[in-house]
């Protein structure tokens, strides 16, 4: 089976909105195996939905729809769909009793037109929608599915996961598993993890997939099979090679900040963050899960940092702490060398209890793009997890 997506709205086809519904649905309906041959925006007018419909239906067996069911008149795509399928507009008490209690939990007062919503074509399948008012349906004509859902990409997601997939795999004999594992590492380069892992790439099944973010990257394995054993069967070794590959930068099914977070609380670590940098990149991070931010003792943000002849000595000086032996308490220091380039320095430092030396890392990070705070705390967290994680670390605190 193969589908196409129709995503309906004029703001879609003005521009106005990006369509990141279909790229999330195409990405969806490949992990059942429905593979998505074409893709159609089209704006807010009947005529136009019904023809894309018609020939999306000639093509495919199967259609999804994305936007158009809200109350306003011209949210048009439940009478599309009676129309191109050549079923009539069905009204369901039950559906505008969904909506009414939505609405009464919010407290405010449903509209007349919110009654259009509770309209589903005849003999759909329904879907009802926890996470807004209008419901979604798949309708059918001649063994053609079209489904539709709702516009709002969180409402869509939902409904995509929890019902309309788990509807398709029941309903439509997609009875294939797809399994897919996620791994994350972190403390390489793009090219360094791209490189170790390169041969693994073209595979069909599994198919492997590297994404980076701030740093991190995120390694999916997608395998398919007649069952969930058989797919386990296929990932394994391939989940082997990039264990030994990423040996020591792979950080499982964790995230860097979960990761440091738990390994913060298993050794009962405390800190102080102190930046130079008022979005506080390492202090967010760190603060990011719950673990981290019982360990923070302490944040300093100062922009104005007395300088020492580097940023480098500063760091490490800022990171020292005063004595060692006595110490509880982990220093963690961020500063980005300020100026106007886009390329800028960073240095992160971090001094430890028993260590008279404290860890240091430096690297460029390019200030023109939007995510460079994120490399900073990368860089940051994975400091903390270096140290956390080796074994000098193991002797327990000493207890006064
Ligand atoms: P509602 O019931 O909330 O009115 P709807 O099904 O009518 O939902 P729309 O009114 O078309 O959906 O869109 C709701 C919101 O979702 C708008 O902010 C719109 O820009 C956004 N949206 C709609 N379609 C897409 C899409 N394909 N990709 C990303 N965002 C979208
Ligand atoms: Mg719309």
């Amino acid at each position: 089976m193969h589908a196409e997506i129709i995503a309906i709205g004029t703001e879609l086809v003005l521009g106005a909105t990006v369509d990141t519904n279909s790229a999330y649905l195409a990405q969806q309906l490949a992990t059942i195996g429905v593979p998505v041959r074409r893709v159609t925006l089209v704006g807010d007018e009947l005529e136009e939905i019904v023809a894309a419909l018609r020939q999306a239906m000639a093509r495919a067996p199967l259609v999804i729809c994305s936007g158009g069911l809200g109350p306003t008149s011209d949210d048009l795509t439940r009478a599309a769909i009676a129309e191109a399928t050549g079923r009539p507009l069905i009204f369901h008490q039950t559906l505008l009793d969904d909506i009414a209690a939505r609405f009464a939990a919010f407290k405010r007062p449903m509209s007349a037109s919110n009654r259009q919503q509770a309209h589903v074509p005849e003999g759909a399948y329904i879907i009802r929608n926890p996470r807004g008012t209008a419901p979604a349906f798949v309708a059918e004509r001649d063994g053609r599915y079209v489904a539709a859902l709702p516009g709002v990409p969180q409402e869509l997601r939902y409904l995509t996961e929890h019902a309309l997939l788990p509807y398709l795999r029941q309903h439509h004999g997609l009875a294939e598993v797809l399994l897919v594992r996620e791994v994350h590492a972190a403390g390489l380069t793009e090219a360094e993890a791209s490189e170790r892992l390169g041969d693994l790439m073209p595979g069909v099944n599994p198919i492997v997939g590297i994404s980076a973010k701030r740093g991190q990257y995120t390694i999916r394995i997608a395998a398919r099979g007649t069952g969930r054993d058989d797919a386990e069967r296929l990932i394994a070794p391939v989940l082997a090679a990039i264990q030994e590959r990423l040996a020591g930068f792979l950080l499982d099914e964790e995230t860097l900040e979960q990761r440091v977070g738990r390994l913060l609380t298993e050794r009962g670590a405390r800190l102080t963050v102190i930046e130079n940098d008022p979005a506080a990149p390492a202090f967010r991070a760190i603060s990011a899960t719950a673990a981290g931010r019982r360990a923070i003792r302490q944040a300093i943000i100062q922009t104005d940092l007395p300088l020492e002849e580097s940023y480098e000595s500063t760091a490490r000086r800022l990171a020292h702490l005063a004595d060692p032996r006595e110490s509880s308490t982990a220093r963690l220091v961020a500063l980005i060398e300020p100026g106007d380039a886009s390329m800028r320095n960073v240095h992160v430092a971090l001094g430890t209890p028993h260590s008279e030396e404290p860890r240091y890392a430096t690297r460029g990070v390019d200030f023109g793009l939007p995510d460079a705070h994120d490399f900073v705390a990368t860089m940051a967290l994975d400091l903390l997890r270096r140290w956390l994680e080796s074994s000098a670390h193991d002797s327990p605190a000493p207890q006064r």
